[in-house]
């Protein structure tokens, strides 16, 4: 199994390497040569293993030679064991045909420990390998930066750099990275907004002689490991819940277009999934792209749902790739006419293709606290914002109600109580491993909003 580079131009590359370099360097992002597809009765046959166990079975498909088995076993069993429920990935029922999948038993209360739990140890035995070391930096407003950081701590060949914009993170947010007292692991609270931050490191990434030094690396949604562990979990609730032999519907929160690419790729490897429901807040490109045919650029505007609150999803070059026949050269046209102008206009063919795998709605602000509201009052869970907008666009778009519609639960309430308690009055507790997380000891460096600063304070630290 080898990975092309989405833009054509690059060298096609076997999994370990198609994980470490992240980007392509001709800009593109990897996918496999080809999606693995499987039978009625291998995907029948999946039905009695454990989460890990499915998890080994869909995710070797895609390594190829790269990883000796014994290796990616024990990385699967020890990135799943630090979830807090037997299940990993449990299944809540809401009413006859609607279910919650909880993503947020991870150590940062949500669904991006899936992937990072896994991408840490995986980059870390690689690295072990190759007897290489890198330094990860990262720029985050929130949930991949605490993620992130828990996933490589502690791991020998890595130092991960995460910025932040300082008071501009919520209380648990920061705590979950600040309190993480690992000598690899660098807190820098930024003077200056989340798009600052992202500058400094477009403009790290972009410093030759800096990047080529310190082997910089990025954890970023688009890395491929991320999206093949995202995988795992469409089959998990699917197969519980009947597949292959019933079509089970999904919604899932969407943001950078990453989780719900990942529910593509386990339709195309045969799961049958009828709709896949991209559910956005305000931040909604990807919606009016569906409804319009442009993929066009807005402001960000600040919501309750801020994991979403995106301008572009960079993720949806990958699906652009195969709603044009996976022709690189026309995808390069298209990013750069993107770039240029800030819209892209799909063919009527390519529009085509895109509505007939996806459906989408939105839900603003009023909708996510009506929907926390009245899920509360009349099943008693409490919905985090994210996973609100997710039911409440899962709704509005779901064919009919009595299909089986799986809403994916991305964020644990406890992460985004503010939201939670404006709509319902209720202040959601922290799970018992975080229960002491205002009283931890925190280490940051609070930094200028300065290129030069900050580089002296990788060199300083690594
Ligand atoms: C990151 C995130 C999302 C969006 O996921 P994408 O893969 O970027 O689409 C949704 N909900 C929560 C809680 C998140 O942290």
């Amino acid at each position: 199994m080898k990975y092309i580079s989405t833009r054509g131009a690059s060298p096609e590359l076997p999994f370990e390497d198609c994980v470490l370099a992240g980007l392509a360097p001709d800009g593109g992002l990897y996918v496999p040569q080809y999606v693995p597809e499987l039978t009625m009765p291998e995907i029948s046959a999946m039905q009695s293993l454990s989460y890990p166990e499915l998890a080994y079975n869909i995710i070797s498909r895609f390594t190829g030679e790269t990883i000796a088995p014994d290796a990616l076993k024990k990385i699967i069993d020890e990135s799943y064991k630090t979830f807090r429920h037997a299940a990993v990935a449990p299944l809540k029922q809401l009413d006859s045909q609607t279910y919650l999948l909880e993503l947020f038993h991870g150590e940062t209360l949500a669904f991006k420990d899936f992937a990072l739990q896994f991408l840490g140890r995986l980059l870390d035995h690689i690295l072990e390998k190759r007897k290489k070391k890198v330094v990860i930096i990262g720029a985050t407003s929130g949930d991949t930066g605490s993620a992130a950081i828990a996933g490589c701590r502690g791991r020998r060949n890595m130092d991960i750099f995460i910025m932040y914009p300082h008071g501009r993170v919520s209380d648990v947010q920061r705590l979950q990275m600040t309190s993480v007292l690992d000598e690899n692991v660098h807190n820098i609270a930024l003077d200056g907004t989340f798009d600052d931050c992202q500058d400094i490191v477009k403009s790290l990434f972009a410093d030759e002689s800096f990047r080529s030094k310190h082997n910089l690396t990025a954890v970023n949604s688009i890395n491929w490991a991320r999206i093949v562990a995202q995988v795992v979990y469409y089959f998990y609730a699917a197969l519980q819940l009947g597949a292959p032999a019933k079509t089970i519907n999904f919604s899932v929160p969407t943001g950078n277009f990453g989780d719900i690419y990942a529910g593509y790729i386990a339709k195309k490897m045969g799961l049958p999934i009828g709709q896949l429901i991209i559910a956005t807040n305000r931040n909604d490109i990807l919606a009016r792209t569906l409804k319009t045919g442009i993929y066009e650029i807005a402001g960000v505007e600040p919501s309750l749902s801020p994991s979403m609150d995106i301008q572009v999803s960079s993720n949806f070059e990958r699906l652009l790739f195969d709603l044009h026949d996976r022709d690189g050269a026309a995808i390069t046209h298209m990013m750069a006419g993107f770039r240029k102008d800030k819209k892209l206009e799909l063919s009527g063919r390519a529009l085509a293709r895109l509505r007939a795998e996806f459906a989408a709605a939105r839900a603003d602000d009023a909708e996510t606290k009506s929907t926390i509201k009245k899920c509360y009052e009349e099943t008693g869970e409490l919905l985090d914002p994210h996973t609100a907008v997710g039911l409440c666009a899962g709704n509005k778009a779901r064919k009919h109600n009595k299909s089986t519609l799986v809403v994916l639960a991305t964020a644990h309430p406890a992460k985004f109580p503010v939201a939670v308690e404006e709509a319902c009055n209720i202040h959601p507790a922290l799970p018992a491993h975080l229960e002491d997380l205002f009283k931890r000891k925190e280490k940051f460096a609070r930094l200028n909003n300065e290129t030069a600063a900050i580089k002296k304070f990788i060199e300083e630290n690594i």
